[in-house]
């Protein structure tokens, strides 16, 4: 039976007169999955509870960030005694530095790192900085990786192997597009041909280390390892964007878990503690190159926020205090083995890194984007909707991955499975 929703139906439409498609940012419209969004009254570690009363166990965890679950104390507290000294400056407090120090102990190639808002922020600065380093236009990115709303970033795929960017939305001048190659994730051969044709034009190659914004897709060894060679070889940078991945897959990121050097690194969502945060930081002869350290310029007024520093430290110390990373993937395992046996019947993958994960339904594997897009997803929405009516919020896509929080337990894993089997014995 579907649950009623009229408060958030009313809700919704009220919104939809104020605010283009009722929502602040699209996929939260459930567009991809047709219906109407539930309107959020609060969260309670693992469990979102909506306008209605409706109490759902959260695989979104508002998109990343929210790694210790809702309401975390030790995040409370922080945010708390910060709000009490004021909510913003504009002038430098040691908040800044600490997580700064924090940032630099944890992620291995972080030298130094400067504070943003959110990751398209911290994504769209990597990039200038790696033009003005290099000195060199053109950017490198794979089809299916997404990294903020960056004018330059927003180009589709394109079906050969090398394509000039064309851009994915109105609004963005195709000049803004035109220094952007746009290679297949998890294919080396493909980038070994574009820094031949094109390399010595080539200022940095940004990449999702492990791809989510295409619903998960891991990296193949080969991939990684032909990244940091060509790159090294025309002197152009690997950006690493971690903005999902970081403190996710481990207290280093991916690049500590794949044990791989990027020059650069752009952080978001974790590093925020579910406050607005980005950062992007790395090799400290480049980042010295920012200004007023130098001449690339980048500034913000809400840039290193007292509460969204203190958001940021308090999960950064519980996770440091408390690593979980081997206790979420042994949920994840759990997890990932259940839904496999409830969908053994139909064609999919479940594919998952660490706590991140996504159950495509499609045959074959999924390594990049065109892979991805075989999938069933008109199967994924009946999926998603009777997940909903039995309490279980997941992503409203079948391109966007899922995650889990410490806040997760054995029984909530138990009951996510027991749901699944239910919703997925009706598909044939
Ligand atoms: C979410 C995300 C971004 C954009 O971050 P915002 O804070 O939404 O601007 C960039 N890159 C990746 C990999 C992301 O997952």
């Amino acid at each position: 039976m579907p649950m009623p929703r009229p408060r958030s139906q009313q809700a919704f439409e009220r919104a939809l007169r104020a605010i283009p498609g009722g929502v602040n940012s699209p996929a939260r419209a459930f567009g991809a999955v047709g219906g109407q969004p539930i309107f959020i009254d609060r969260g309670d570690g693992p469990f979102l509870v909506d306008i209605d009363g409706h109490r759902y166990l959260d695989y979104v965890g508002s998109w990343g960030p929210l790694i210790l679950g809702h309401r975390h104390p030790r995040v409370v507290q922080a945010v708390e005694d910060a709000l009490h000294k004021g909510a913003t400056f504009g002038a430098p407090t040691e908040l800044e530095t600490e997580l700064a120090e924090l940032i630099i102990a944890l992620v291995p190639s972080i030298e130094m790192v400067r504070m943003v808002s959110s990751g398209t922020e911290a994504a769209m600065s990597a990039l200038r900085l790696a033009r003005g380093f290099t000195g060199r236009d053109v950017i490198v990115k794979f089809a299916g990786c997404y990294h903020g709303h960056v004018d330059s970033l927003l180009v589709q795929a394109g079906s050969s192997a090398t394509t000039h960017g064309v851009p994915t939305s109105p609004g963005v001048p195709r000049n803004c597009t035109a220094d952007t190659l746009v290679l297949r994730f998890n294919d080396p051969q493909g980038l070994v041909d574009a820094f031949r044709l094109h390399g010595e034009r080539i200022a940095g190659v940004i990449v999702e280390p492990v791809a989510g914004n295409m619903g998960l897709v891991p990296p193949s060894a080969d991939f990684l390892t032909e990244l940091r060679r060509q790159t090294e070889r025309y002197g152009a940078l690997l950006i690493y964007d971690e903005v999902m991945t970081g403190f996710r897959l481990a207290l280093g990121g991916a690049q500590a878990l794949f044990g791989q050097k990027p020059d650069l690194t752009v952080l978001g969502k974790i590093v925020g503690g579910g406050l607005p945060v980005g950062a992007y930081g790395g090799r400290a002869d480049i980042m010295k190159h920012v200004m007023p350290a130098g001449p690339v310029f980048q500034a913000g007024t809400l840039s290193g926020n007292p509460l969204a520093m203190a958001a940021g430290l308090a999960t950064l110390r519980e996770l440091r205090d408390h690593p979980p990373y081997a206790r979420l993937e042994e949920l994840g395992r759990r997890l990932a083995d259940g839904l496999r046996e409830a969908a053994a019947h139909l064609p999919h993958h479940l594919q998952r890194v660490g706590s991140m994960w996504t159950l495509f339904f499609t045959a074959a594997p999924v390594v990049d984007y065109d892979t991805a897009r075989l999938a069933d997803t008109a199967r994924f929405a009946r999926f998603f909707w009777g997940m909903m009516d039995r309490g279980i919020y997941l992503p409203c896509s079948q391109f966007e991955a899922a995650f889990l929080s410490t806040a997760h337990s054995d029984e909530h894993i138990a009951a996510t499975i027991d749901a699944a089997r239910e919703v997925l014995a009706a598909e044939k």
